[in-house]
């Protein structure tokens, strides 16, 4: 296997900041799955998150903030036979990206989805994000009131839109996010990982002690079942003295690809122009 880091990048994260801890797992998870780096591709969003991207040495695309899903869905329709993992932060895509994310999930594009979620829009220095705490005192939700918007529960919403392997994990347990994201990249279908990334410049709530203080594995609370989807919102709505990590839910089902006659055969990538009819792909998608 060729380096996997991109030594021509200077890390540009913020000392202690919790992207360096998926930085190591998303490295040592494309080892364990033996994933070949030329048949993969990394696409991800704009703000810290994106920049993980550039620092590991596969194909990859950094794209336009909220945009990271349609560009991964453009790559694994165009070569299905390509492993696609796609990441970004919690505004990316909870926030603009939303729309993207709630389609990806109901068509269960085969995408590993991993999702930085530091709580916080950390790039543009510190204003609340989509799942910020109720009561969050960030830059643009000032004391006394803080945060008054509900957060997004990204495993509830990932588990309702239809996503067919969902879980959750923490950026300071570095050999369980990479245990996870193996079993995400494996996956048939759209996997989702809401990784808990403390942002230690901006989000001063939701820290590591504060994390490591809640954290309690979801197989150990009772009524735990994987294959049951109504067990599994129920645990996910759990967040507060105990915030549950591990594996959801998971299910298989047919992926997009699977139900595309245009992809039985050779990929798009390997056809010649003429034989793909675009219209009826368009009409598919719509
Ligand atoms: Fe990390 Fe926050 Fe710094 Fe961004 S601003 S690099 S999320 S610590």
């Amino acid at each position: 296997m060729a380096q996997d880091v991109n030594l021509n990048y200077k890390s540009t994260w913020c000392p202690g900041c919790g992207n360096f801890g998926i930085f190591n797992a998303l490295k040592k998870a494309f080892g364990d799955a033996g994933l070949d780096l030329e048949q993969t591709v990394l696409v991800t969003g704009i703000g810290c998150a994106g920049k993980i991207s550039q620092y590991l040495n596969t194909y990859r695309i950094e794209t336009l903030h909220g945009r990271t899903l349609p560009v991964a869905t453009g790559i694994k329709l165009t070569n299905h036979r390509l492993t696609v993992i796609a990441e970004g932060g919690d505004g990316d895509g909870m926030g603009i990206g939303m729309g993207h994310f709630i389609h990806t999930a109901r068509r269960n594009l085969d995408i590993a989805y991993f999702i930085h979620n530091n709580q916080i829009y950390g790039l543009t220095k510190g204003q609340s994000s989509p799942t910020s705490d109720l009561g969050a005192v960030t830059k643009f939700t000032p004391a006394p009131l803080g945060n008054v918007e509900r957060s997004i529960n990204i495993v509830q919403t990932a588990i309702g839109a239809g996503a067919t392997f969902v879980a959750r994990a923490f950026t300071g347990d570095i050999q369980q996010l990479a245990d996870i994201m193996v079993q995400a990249i494996r996956h048939p279908g759209f996997a989702v990982v809401d990784i808990l990334q403390p942002c230690v410049s901006f989000n001063h709530l939701n820290t590591y002690p504060w994390y490591r203080q809640r954290i309690t594995p979801v197989a150990s609370l009772p009524g735990y079942d994987p294959a049951d989807r109504e067990k599994a919102l129920s645990l996910a709505s759990l967040w507060g003295e105990k915030i549950p990590l591990g594996v959801f839910f998971t299910e298989v089902r047919p992926t997009f690809a699977d139900s595309l006659p245009q992809l039985a055969g050779p990929t798009l990538a390997a056809q010649p122009l003429d034989n793909i009819s675009i219209a009826a792909l368009m009409e598919e998608m719509a």
